[in-house]
């Protein structure tokens, strides 16, 4: 389904072609929490980066984040690039050159109607802010890290990919 999105200020506007449109995959990772989630949490979508269409690409910073590494003590930088309004701040997409025909629209920015999840996956838990709660269903899973089940996995498990 083609999803239509854009940032807070309006500066921003953008469609993206989401085969992987359910917005079930809370991630709890401190990146997510602090660029995209205030809540704790945020949620990104699978859609197809050859099919994203930008308005207002010149509003558009990135962020790269640096990680930690726990082994050499060092922060090193993550390929993955963080899209945002540097005007207003929202959280666009993230996307990643190690798996660059996929682009992730964070849901918080997406403007159509997005399909209710039936189940939800809970991501990164190892992570998390002590102070947030996690509100699971009974069909919900959870992780402390990623999760085996890739964002297309968990469409076809569930029979709702979007063919087109
Ligand atoms: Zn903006
Ligand atoms: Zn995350």
């Amino acid at each position: 389904m083609q999803l239509l999105g854009s940032c807070h200020c309006g500066s921003v506007h953008f469609s993206v072609q989401c085969k992987h449109p359910y917005p079930f995959n809370l991630c709890y990772c401190s990146i997510c929490r602090k660029t995209a989630g205030g809540g704790g949490y945020a949620i990104n979508l699978g859609g197809e980066y050859e099919t994203l269409k930008v308005e207002g690409m010149e509003h558009v910073s990135i962020y790269q984040p640096k990680i930690l590494n726990p082994k050499t003590g060092i922060r090193e930088e993550d390929p993955g690039q963080r899209y945002f309004c540097k005007h207003c701040g929202s959280a666009l997409w993230a996307w990643d050159p190690r798996w660059p025909a996929l682009v992730h629209p964070h849901a918080s920015a997406i403007d159509s109607d997005l399909p209710i999840p039936p189940e939800r996956t809970h991501m990164m838990l190892g992570s998390k802010a002590n102070w947030v709660e996690i509100h699971a269903g009974p069909l919900d899973q959870q992780f402390e890290e990623y999760p085996k089940e890739s964002l297309a996995q968990w469409h076809q498990r569930l029979g709702v990919e979007d063919p087109k």
